[in-house]
């Protein structure tokens, strides 16, 4: 039983938002190419990001309203030099179950245990190749034996959920299933797929590199693999088995009929604007109401009220990207 059972945070489509991405820092020490090929360039926001504060306001006013999950990312969340604390102010929330992050794994080695030990439940770590040379090619960053040390680590620690996300790119990793397969025949981890989505900055790299989920997915049916059921607060991921395998394989498609009917997540990037879609169209500024405790039900009626204005779904389809620019600008 929550202390807080209502009000609910819902939309005008009966969809529930258990689930906050938030975003702490859009910086990143990665050239992912698919995200930022030539690296980030600071722009004026720098040094604006939320600061420990304003985030737990913003985290409990969410939590009140039903949020249970928390997804921190960026950027690169671990260049942060608070994260730690950061975790801790968002597991220490009421009504929060659960803290996840999102990492491209480089410094996971040294911080692991810190990061559970102040209250880390979740952890996503990026792996878009199984060959060194591939994944430096497409990250910028040698290091894989290291990042793959790591998560072997963070699989025996007392996390409850570790999971590696790989995004399709036709041509430079389209060819490491095997190589994927190996590894999952024994590790209980699960490997989620991800099909390249187009933004504003990465039109042309997108037509050249985009991988359909569909043509995976439909390859691993044919192998046996089987769908698993979906459960209510799953997020957007969906999940196969295989009885030769202890890991699994989720595929998140969102050009797909129907990713947006089970949408339960909301975010916020890291200077404090709410975002109702990863493509909408507008940013709805929170931190004016973050800036006292006695703003607390302000910001509540506004989240609220924001709410009412989200749409069905995005126009992806259509190539209509929104704001975003890239994704270490939102978290993905
Ligand atoms: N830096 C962290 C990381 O890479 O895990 C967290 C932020 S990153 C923006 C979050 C996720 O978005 C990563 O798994 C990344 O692979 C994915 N991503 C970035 N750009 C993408 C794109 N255009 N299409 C699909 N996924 C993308
Ligand atoms: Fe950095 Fe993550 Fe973007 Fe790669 S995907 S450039 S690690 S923010």
């Amino acid at each position: 039983m929550h202390p807080y059972p209502s009000p609910q945070l819902e939309d005008s489509f009966g969809r529930r938002f258990p689930y906050l991405r938030l975003s702490i820092l859009d910086a990143c020490n990665f050239r992912c190419s698919y995200c930022l090929p030539n690296g980030y360039r600071a722009k004026d926001g720098r040094g604006k990001y939320l600061d420990v504060q304003e985030i737990q306001r913003l985290v409990s006013a969410f939590a009140r309203l039903g949020m249970r999950k928390l997804r921190i990312t960026g950027g690169e969340p671990s260049l942060r030099r608070d994260l730690p604390e950061l975790i801790s102010v968002a597991a220490e929330a009421t009504g929060v179950e659960n803290v996840g992050l999102t990492t491209n794994g480089a410094t996971l080695h040294r911080h692991l245990n810190r990061w559970i030990d102040a209250g880390l439940t979740a952890l996503n770590v990026s792996v878009d190749a199984l060959c060194p040379e591939r994944f430096e090619r497409i990250t910028g960053h040698a290091g894989l034996e290291m990042l793959l040390d790591a998560i072997d680590q963070a699989l025996d620690s007392p996390l409850r959920s570790v999971k590696i996300n790989a995004v399709l790119l036709r041509d430079l990793n389209d060819d490491q299933l095997p190589k994927w397969l190996e590894y999952l025949r024994d590790r209980n981890v699960t490997v989620r797929f991800i099909e390249l989505m187009q933004t504003g900055d990465n039109l042309e790299y997108f037509q050249r590199h985009h991988y359909r989920a569909q043509v995976l997915e439909s390859h691993l049916v044919k192998e046996g693999w089987q769908l698993l059921d979906r459960a209510t607060d799953a997020g957007p991921a969906r999940e196969y088995q295989h009885r030769d395998f202890r890991g699994r394989i989720g595929i998140i498609a969102p050009y797909s009929a129907n990713f947006c009917a089970g949408c339960n997540r909301l975010r916020v990037t890291a200077n404090g604007d709410l975002r109702l879609c990863l493509f909408g169209e507008t940013g709805v500024p929170l931190r004016p109401l973050l800036q006292s405790d006695d703003q607390f039900s302000a910001l509540q009626a506004t989240l609220i009220r924001q709410l009412g204005l989200k749409r069905a779904g995005h126009s992806l389809h259509a190539g209509e990207t929104g704001l975003i620019q890239h994704f270490a600008s939102i978290g993905g």
